[in-house]
């Protein structure tokens, strides 16, 4: 391609409102161009790359047995309604009415519409088990679009949905798709860790993230620093190998604590450590009042007490709840003497407290010495805090360390979550109907291009992988209109291209600085400049990743370009 043809639209300066680095160098490039907030073109070069990406998709998913198809993303509301989502998935999914004044949805994803499609075209276990997945775009309403490509309005997802009869085959393909994903993602370059998820709003149980490892993910990865255990912090488990104490059990007095209302504050007024103290949270947990109870220096994880009562909705009380509840403001609450209304659970760690302290429900004061069972009922012990640097990892092995991600992927085992809501049944062996399990499995494309451009750069721009660059190679003629320049250019551009590598070649009338800079920013793997030696036969060639530069002989080039990008 001759750079005068196509759009590559290059900045100088760094545009004030990207953040990140993937989102200010796919803009200064010239990858992408934004339309709206969290909405963007993709430029020639950025489809170039997109198409890479896709391509491997492909190819891994097609070698895992998986069919491409493609559904449409505009979807009427009643699938939505027929598995219950129209109600629950909130201001995310895009809604709106055609001119008959029915309601539809721009696709945010895709279990409606395909549960419907199998439910209506498979109805016999011959006919499964069976992989489906799309390309296509998606549209979700993020309160927070930000960070370019990486959290965008309207983006680019694969989906894949698996169709089984059985456990065992749901099993299997779970373990391909991972399997498959595993490849992608290594054949896009990326630093990576699948983690042990949670299923969140879409229901199902088994699942892990893809995560790139990344200063600016949005989520934190719990990983062990000497296994391959990892796993999203909302999930990481907590193993209960707190030490008894053996401290005898002191007298319970109550102190004053005026004006100190966080576990830092009573702690420091006291001057105990931060593990004496029970901290208590009243949350609201579908409709019911539980006090949650955790070691002064943990959090509570709400995902994993959500999880625990198998609630559909837990929020923290608000203020003025806790004073109607319990009498008193936040930072006085605590276990003891309340009366049967309000139920009391606790993380493990709480257990083990010997001569605590907690609010005493009365504005202003403390107890001292508190024990659990003593002096306060615990109706459950469970997992219930987050996970900390430095604790012991589930599996055993180690210590916790954490590390920011960027979530490229995400698969799931659904179960009957969808086939049931929307009667989705095949005929077993017996005759007999049941519902069909499923798994669903999805990559954010855009997102990953971004995640690639977020790892691969460096001060002067993109530092493109070889098997996502967009173009192979920069040709640049120093000066267009010298003839001993271009008519070389010329040549060794019909080379490459009769040699099936794909070279883009800036043949504008430009300072060669401002096309040596533009060529860093774009970032492909390779740089030849055509200069003063043309006469000669002789161009220099520049590896971007390392800057290595090199005299080589037209007639050696082709050579030297093929090894250097296979190497
Ligand atoms: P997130 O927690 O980042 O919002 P999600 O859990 O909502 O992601 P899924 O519903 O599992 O995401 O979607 C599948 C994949 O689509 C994700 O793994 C992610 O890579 C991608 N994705 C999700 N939301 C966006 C978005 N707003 N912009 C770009 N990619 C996205
Ligand atoms: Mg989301």
């Amino acid at each position: 391609m001759k750079q005068r043809n196509t759009m590559i639209p290059t900045l100088r300066e760094t545009p004030a409102d990207a953040e990140v680095k993937s989102h200010q160098l796919l803009l200064r490039a010239g990858y992408i161009r934004q339309n709206a907030s969290g909405i963007y073109s993709f430029l020639p070069l950025g489809k170039k790359v997109l198409k890479k990406v896709e391509d491997i998709i492909r190819e891994e998913l097609d070698a895992a047995g998986a069919v491409e198809l493609l559904m449409p993303a505009l979807q009427p509301s009643e699938l939505w309604k027929e598995s219950g989502r129209w109600g629950t998935y909130g201001p995310e999914l895009m809604r709106m009415n055609d001119r008959h004044n029915r309601e539809f949805a721009l696709g945010a994803t895709h279990e409606e519409v395909i549960t419907s499609l199998v439910r209506d075209e498979v109805k016999s276990y011959k006919r499964l088990p069976l992989t489906l997945y799309q390309i296509q775009t998606k549209f979700r309403d993020e309160k927070r679009p930000r960070f370019g490509l990486l959290r965008g309005r309207e983006f680019i997802m694969k989906d894949a949905y698996s169709f089984h009869a059985s456990k065992e085959s749901l099993d299997e393909a779970y373990d391909k798709l991972f399997q498959a994903y595993s490849n992608i993602f290594t054949r896009c370059g990326l630093n990576f860790r699948a983690v042990i998820a949670d299923s969140g709003a879409m229901g199902g149980k088994d699942t892990h993230e893809f995560m790139v490892l990344s200063e600016v993910g949005e989520d934190t990865i719990a990983y062990s620093d000497s296994s391959d255990y990892a796993a999203n912090i909302e999930m990481a488990e907590v193993i209960d190998c707190y030490t008894e104490s053996s401290e005898d059990l002191q007298e319970t007095e109550k102190v004053s604590t005026p004006d100190r209302k966080t576990i830092e504050e009573v702690a420091s007024f006291l001057k105990i450590e931060k593990e004496r103290c029970v901290k208590s949270l009243l949350f609201k947990v579908d409709d019911e009042f539980i006090l949650v109870l955790s070691r002064g220096d943990h959090e509570i994880n709400d995902i994993k007490l959500k999880n625990e009562l198998n609630a559909q909705v837990v929020e923290i009380a608000s203020p003025e709840e806790t004073k109607e509840i319990l009498g008193c403001e936040v930072g006085s609450i605590g276990p003891c003497s309340l009366d049967e209304k309000v139920k009391v659970i606790a993380d493990q760690a709480v257990k083990y407290i010997r001569n605590g302290v907690c609010g005493a429900n009365e504005e202003g004061y403390h107890f001292l010495n508190v024990n659990p069972e003593r002096d306060f009922t615990v109706s459950q012990y469970a997992d219930l805090r987050f996970i900390k640097e430095g604790d012991a990892s589930p599996d055993g092995q180690g210590k916790i360390v954490f590390a920011k991600g960027i979530e490229v992927g995400h698969v799931f085992k659904l179960g009957t979550r969808y086939s049931d809501a929307m009667n989705s049944t095949f005929l077993d062996e017996n005759g007999r109907a049941q519902s069909i399990l499923m798994g669903c499995y999805g990559i954010g494309v855009s997102r990953t291009l971004a995640a690639v451009a977020e790892q691969f750069n460096d001060e002067n721009g993109l530092v493109w992988p070889t098997n996502l660059t967009p173009y192979d190679l920069h040709l640049i003629p120093i000066n267009m209109k010298d003839d001993l320049q271009s008519s070389l250019a010329n040549e060794l551009y019909e080379e490459f291209k009769s040699n099936r590598i794909d070279v883009l070649m800036d043949d504008r009338a430009e300072r060669p600085g401002v096309k040596f800079a533009d060529s860093d920013l774009i970032g492909l793997p390779i740089r030849i400049t055509v200069g003063k030696k043309a006469g000669d036969g002789i161009v220099e060639v520049k590896v971007r990743k390392t800057g290595d530069m090199l005299e080589v002989h037209k007639d050696d080039l082709l050579a030297k370009i093929q090894e250097l990008l296979q190497s």
